[in-house]
């Protein structure tokens, strides 16, 4: 029987294995095939405190993750397929293995959104991407389009003008979401420029992406746009298709909790971009992991010791 597991392993989860390894609960962390979450998918991370040169989101998850072994966190790279949460011991289950704990820390993240038009599908690998960091390389001297008008938008534009002989942004409105200072960057920049109030409605090209076909929504024109690449920015999807039915979720789908850790579920707490719909920054997210680790803990002292003193 496990004390804690942890379901997730970018800096939510990883932060709330350290916690839980410095409090002797040997957390075992089900860090999910792909590990590590967003921030493996990204560049430089310039936001993070502690790192006034900026890191590269892939280098500050393997230092979470030396640390939280480090002081006894077990990792173990699967994917999570079902958890049974309607009696104790709780229930994980990968595909290989079945666990058993008395606590269980949610730390799923979310996921990037596409875009659903036509096209975007067929063409992705083929011209359409979510990730500058994986794929910006293979657009050198091509016309590089980025959807999208939030900070991972300006983000994805600033690192693809390293590769790419032009970027554009499409955006559906004519004006950023994007903080003042990501947006004032982008739009400085020379090899940047912006569609506004322009939508995709589809990808084109066979067997690669060749172009877009986009939609003004002021002049209610359509025009086919010749581009070699698609980098969708569009935002994300919360992680949570394991716990419907389970943990309950609110409107945007986002695991509900009234205090920000704890669950309708006795013992599981959740922690980072699983129940952030406002924030979703990493260090919100590692703050999220901390608090559900330290209250899991809190959980389990008064869960032990209400058994010893039977
Ligand atoms: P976001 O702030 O939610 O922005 C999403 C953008 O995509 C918005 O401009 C939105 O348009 C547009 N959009 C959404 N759905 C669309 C659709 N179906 N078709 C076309 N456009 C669509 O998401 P984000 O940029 O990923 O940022 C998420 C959070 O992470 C934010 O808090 C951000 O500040 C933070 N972040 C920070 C940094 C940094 O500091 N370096 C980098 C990346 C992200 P509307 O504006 O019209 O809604």
């Amino acid at each position: 029987m496990e004390r804690v597991i942890i379901i997730g392993s970018g800096p939510a989860g990883l932060t709330a294995a350290i916690y839980a390894a410095r409090a002797n609960l040997a957390p075992l962390v089900l860090a999910g095939g792909l590990y590590g979450g967003q921030l493996m998918l990204t560049t430089e991370v310039e936001n993070y405190p502690g790192f006034p040169e900026g890191i590269m989101g892939p280098d500050l998850m393997m230092k979470f993750r030396e640390q939280a072994e480090r002081f006894g966190a077990r990792i173990v790279n699967a994917d999570v397929s079902a958890v049974e949460f309607d009696a104790k011991p709780l229930v994980v289950r990968t595909l290989d293995e079945r666990y058993e704990a008395k606590t269980v820390i949610v730390a799923t993240g979310a996921s990037a959104r596409w875009l659903d038009v036509p096209g975007e599908e067929m063409l992705r690998g083929r011209g359409v991407s979510t990730c500058a960091t994986c794929d910006g390389a293979f657009f050198r001297d091509k016309h590089i389009v980025v959807a999208g008008g939030g900070d991972s938008a300006m983000e994805e534009a600033l690192f693809l003008t390293r590769f790419g002989r032009k970027v554009t942004v499409i955006h559906r409105r004519e004006a950023l979401r994007a903080s003042k200072i990501m947006a004032d960057r982008a739009m400085a920049h020379p090899k940047i420029d912006f569609l506004w109030n322009t939508v995709v409605e589809a990808v084109l090209g066979d067997p690669v992406m060749t172009g877009l076909r986009l939609h003004n929504r002021v002049d209610g024109s359509r025009y086919d746009f010749d581009a070699d690449a698609l980098f969708v920015a569009i935002g994300h999807t919360p992680n949570t298709a394991l716990f419907e039915g389970v943990l309950d979720l609110n409107a945007a789908g986002y695991i509900d909790s009234p205090d920000g850790t704890s669950t309708n579920v006795e013992g599981v707490f959740v922690a980072g971009d699983v129940n952030d719909v406002r924030y979703k920054q990493a260090i919100t997210a590692a703050g999220a992991g901390c608090r559900a680790a330290m209250d899991a803990e809190k959980y389990l002292e008064a869960m032990e010791f209400a058994v010893a003193s039977r």
